[in-house]
């Protein structure tokens, strides 16, 4: 990668699509899906601080911070990543010309995303949103059983990475380009969300890939409607002749 005085130039830069949404409205489930599409990368903070090892130094820091789902100082946490996709850009699994990282759970908060503006040229952010904050406390407490995550297990601290998400992640929309911004919402089965996302990210991706940008279906013309039947009406003969012969 090319750089200069520490920071990478404009076109060095990794194009990123950022993946917003309180804990639990499945943005780790739909990067992961996405990435099974080469060109796309998924990169989690959550999970390179969770592939530490937990007796090194940053893996102590990490444990005392999000057992009480608070956040890792922002400078461990950015320089963990750039470190990530460092050695992930050396070892040639990312085309810096075509390919798409997609961050999960980073930025955090507007201090992040000042830190990683050197490094990533955002396209797209896709804000997993929702109301229904209940439906992502159960999905926690689900993924808590399923994956033995400690943060997840105990719901104050589940509601305190809610109230983390609200006071510092949603500033961060407002640091960003609102045109860059795209919702879906987030209780929508998983198939549901990931055809809003491809929706999202195909014309982007097409683009860098030099496929023509897929328009929009116009839509069908209208099927023309069968005239209506015309009742058949009897001969007013045949009912003369009728009434007749009754009267005989
Ligand atoms: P996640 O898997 O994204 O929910 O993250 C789990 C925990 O990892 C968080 O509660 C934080 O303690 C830590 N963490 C993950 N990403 C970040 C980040 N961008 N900044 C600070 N801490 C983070």
């Amino acid at each position: 990668m090319t750089q200069c005085c520490g920071c990478q130039s404009q076109s060095a830069r990794y194009k990123a699509i950022l993946l917003f949404g309180a804990p639990g409205s499945g943005k780790g489930t739909q990067g992961k899906i996405l990435a099974a599409i080469p060109g796309f990368l998924h990169t989690s903070t959550g999970d390179l601080f969770r592939a530490l090892d937990p007796s090194s130094d940053l893996g102590k820091v990490f444990r005392e911070y999000s057992t009480r789902g608070e956040l890792v100082p922002d400078s461990f946490t950015i320089d963990l990543w750039k470190e990530h996709m460092r050695k992930v850009v050396e070892s040639g699994r990312f085309e810096l010309a075509t390919d798409l990282v997609l961050l999960d759970g980073v930025p955090r908060n507007v201090n992040q995303a000042r830190l990683l503006a050197d490094a990533i040229d955002v396209v797209k952010i896709i804000c997993l949103d929702t109301d229904k904050l209940d439906v992502m406390v159960e999905r926690l407490k689900k993924r808590a059983q399923k994956e033995g995550r400690a943060d997840d297990a105990d719901e104050s601290v589940i509601r305190n990475r809610m109230d983390v998400y609200r006071t510092n992640t949603t500033p961060i929309l407002d640091f960003y380009p609102k045109d860059k911004i795209a919702k879906v919402e987030a209780t929508l089965s998983m198939i549901g969300v990931f055809t809003e996302i491809a929706k999202i990210v195909r014309p982007i991706k097409d683009a860098l890939d030099g496929y023509p940008v897929a328009q929009e279906p116009s839509p069908r013309p209208a099927a023309k409607k069968a005239p209506a039947k015309k009742p058949v009406k009897k001969p007013a003969k045949k009912v003369a002749k009728r009434a007749k012969g009754r009267g005989r």
